[in-house]
């Protein structure tokens, strides 16, 4: 191909856009969707209690270890690291806010141009996934760092900025004399002595670098893939943040599209595609903030605080973790139920209880677009049994069989539940001697 062969195939591309396709089904991705966005927003809460108690302590040189003591050189981290993290749950709950599922309540297929997706809403999203990404990395990066010249560069870089557009009422509002001062020493320094002279330092300069080094410190043993991922949801929201024409054209085009429905109503392509982006940045956004930023965040507790007061706040910390990770492996999986031969198409109703908790009563006639989890959206697959035996020995221990009339294996009196292992035993270990 020559220079010209290529803008012919990228202007054709440009201008006539293929017709979207919806790919997932949507109620399900829906209830991910749901599902993921819950879990994100109780963490919320839990996060402003850890704020609350470590504001606490850190108000009390007793529960400080001597570098941070009032009076001592690193104790204005004290004040630092609340107001890193207060600035961390206000991107977050904006975060929050944007990947709701979306309401379908009421759209009819004369209001369902409500749910469609565009320019802006795309343009919202991504710009939010952006902050939120750019933010709890170089937060977390802070707070692994602890260190007063890496602090200073990005306050300065950044104030040097605000400064340059910022108003008179603006700049009342925020720049004291000191902070004056502090920016005048900072504009002595050439460009290329910012990341390194006596008042600022900037090792990890890039968000790349950023979360190699954090990544490599935190080493989250459950997220091999979280680098790759965070560095392909930065570029990819940056595209859009950064008004590149890919992005554009694809959010910006007229034509107008087909209605889809299903049981809930009608809803279009660009709806499914554009919560796709969600679920997907929802899942990112969860690991960042389990597997990267809470440890930041344990180890920052760890160095300021003495070991009775960090080790409540740690174990908050990673149940806080544990929470979302919990969130994530439940979302979309598939389980399998046993069910007693005969009784699918009968008009026997059958509790089908998901791993989440939920109960999806599966109602006659058994429609199988309904074997899903309206909870978590886990989807799920049965297996018919023949007979009578009442359970069935699984990797997990034995399994009740729904429609047999026996009790659940864990309500079963301790030495029934004694006798039937040992059955499963034998009889996996006559399975392994054949
Ligand atoms: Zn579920």
């Amino acid at each position: 191909m020559d220079a010209n062969d290529i803008i012919e195939a990228i202007s054709k591309n440009l201008s006539e856009r293929r017709s979207a396709a919806a790919l997932s089904n949507y109620g399900v991705l829906c209830n991910n969707i749901g599902h993921l966005n819950k879990s994100l927003e109780e963490s919320l809460s839990d996060l402003v209690g850890v704020l609350d108690t470590a504001t606490a302590d850190f108000s009390s040189d007793t529960r400080l270890t001597a570098e941070y003591q009032h009076g001592a050189a690193k104790a204005p981290f004290t004040a630092v690291i609340p107001t890193i993290l207060r600035n961390s749950l206000s991107i977050l709950r904006k975060f929050v806010h944007r990947t709701a599922p979306d309401d379908r309540n009421g759209v009819t297929v004369d209001t369902v141009g409500q749910l469609r997706r565009s320019f802006d809403d795309y343009n919202e999203l991504a710009t939010t996934a952006r902050q939120i990404v750019d933010s709890l990395v170089s937060d977390g990066y802070q707070m692994l760092k602890l260190d007063a010249r890496e602090l200073n560069y990005h306050v300065l870089v950044s104030l040097n900025s605000f400064d340059r557009f910022a108003t008179r009422s603006l700049r009342q509002a925020l720049f004291s004399q000191e902070v004056e001062d502090t920016l005048n020493e900072f504009r002595q320094l050439s460009f290329a002595q910012w990341k390194n002279s006596a008042i600022t330092r900037c090792e990890q300069p890039t968000f790349a670098n950023k979360v190699d080094h954090i990544l490599g410190i935190v080493n989250p043993a459950k997220s091999p893939n979280l680098a790759d991922t965070l560095k392909d949801l930065f570029k990819f929201s940056s595209e859009f943040t950064h008004i590149g024409y890919v992005s554009t054209f694809f959010t910006s085009g007229q034509e107008s599209e087909i209605i889809f429905g299903d049981d809930q109503g009608p809803y279009l392509p660009s709806t499914e595609n554009f919560s796709e982006l969600k679920y997907e940045m929802l899942a990112g956004i969860i690991q960042l903030l389990a597997d990267l930023y809470l440890p930041c965040l344990v180890r920052a507790f760890e160095a300021m605080l003495v070991p009775d007061a960090a080790a409540p706040l740690r174990k908050s910390l990673e149940a806080i973790g544990n929470a979302q990770r919990e969130a994530l492996a439940s979302r979309n999986a598939e389980y399998y139920f046993f069910v007693k031969s005969g009784l699918i198409g009968s008009e026997a109703s059958l509790p089908l209880t998901c791993k989440c908790g939920r109960t999806r009563n599966w109602e006659p006639p058994h429609n199988p677009s309904d074997l899903y989890c309206s909870s978590c959206g886990s989807s799920f697959r049965l297996l018919e049994i023949e007979g009578d035996g009442g359970y069935v020995f699984t990797s997990e221990g034995p399994i009740k069989i729904i429609g047999c009339d026996v009790p659940e294996f864990h309500d079963l009196p301790p030495d029934k539940q004694r006798s039937m292992l040992a059955k499963m035993n034998e009889a996996a270990n006559n399975q392994d001697k054949s």
